[in-house]
């Protein structure tokens, strides 16, 4: 066994690496084009640079976003992220809601005279 010996080759070029880790590194960013995006102020690593976006925002600016499970849409308030999920994947319209309510009412109200 020789020391040093570069062994491993990218079979889509002419690149060499000693180390297993250095190839799959570059197989990433040169073939795959995937791009790591890094945390400046911590280890967070992406592959997304909305990802890090996020991450910086939430842990070190401390703004939090609450972020549908069900699509891309984000919201710093609870509340309109409530009212996403409401409006958008339950199809739940507040004004029908609001006028259900009231039909039952009346039809109590007409019940009790
Ligand atoms: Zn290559
Ligand atoms: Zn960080
Ligand atoms: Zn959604």
């Amino acid at each position: 066994m020789h020391l040093g010996i570069k062994n491993h080759k990218c079979n889509q070029g002419d690149y060499r690496t000693s180390q297993k880790s250095a190839l799959k590194k570059h197989i990433d960013n040169i073939h795959l084009g995937i791009k790591n995006y890094k945390c400046d102020l911590c280890d967070y690593k992406t592959a997304q640079k909305s990802n890090l976006q996020n991450h910086s925002d939430s842990v070190h600016l401390g703004i939090k976003t609450h972020k549908c499970s069900q699509c891309d849409f984000e919201t710093v308030l609870e509340s309109s992220h409530k009212e996403h999920i409401d409006v958008i994947h339950l199809g739940i319209k507040f004004t029908n809601v609001i006028n259900a309510n009231i039909n039952q009412h009346r039809k109590a109200n007409f019940n009790t005279i």
